[in-house]
């Protein structure tokens, strides 16, 4: 999908935002959901969903992405706590060129390591009990603003 189309509100991150799918979470509040990306490009690949229903971050209010990009800022360092990785990749893909495959808009927050090439996107799914331990490390490293 480019990005010229309607936002499709079966989404698959519609869904988990409604609770309809699970999801590993990490944070949440009325802004976004925050949880592990099942097929993780580096172990610790965290998600970041806002809550408007909009396909990417150019249709999103001046409102909800500046609250949206603060948590990514937040969780961004609870994930340098917990995991303590070399590097931080944060990226966030506007239509199916750039690299969006899931149309609501999203960010990801990617841990790097030295030497260690980044993972493909979209790859193999994660262990289940892996991403839960990760997740609740993330959690509880995240510092109330
Ligand atoms: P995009 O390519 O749209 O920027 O990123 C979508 C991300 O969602 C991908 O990194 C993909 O691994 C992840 N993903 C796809 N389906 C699911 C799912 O059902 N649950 C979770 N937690 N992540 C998903």
């Amino acid at each position: 999908m480019s990005l010229h189309g309607q936002y499709d509100p079966d989404n698959i991150f519609a869904k988990i935002l409604r609770g309809e799918i699970p999801c590993v979470k990490v944070y949440e509040d009325e802004h976004v959901l925050s949880f592990m990306d099942i097929y993780p490009q580096a172990p610790g690949h965290t998600l970041v969903v806002p809550r408007e229903p909009v396909r990417n971050a150019l249709e999103m209010t001046d409102g909800a992405l500046q609250a949206a990009i603060v948590r990514v800022k937040r969780i961004a360092k609870a994930v340098n706590t917990a995991l303590k990785p070399d590097g931080i990749v944060i990226t966030q893909f506007n239509g199916a060129p750039a690299g969006q495959t899931i149309f609501h808009v999203h960010f990801h927050i990617i841990p790097r390591m030295d030497g260690e090439a980044l993972g493909r996107h979209g790859g193999g799914e994660a262990d289940m009990d892996v991403l839960k331990e990760q997740a609740a490390r993330i959690a509880a490293a995240i510092e109330n603003p």
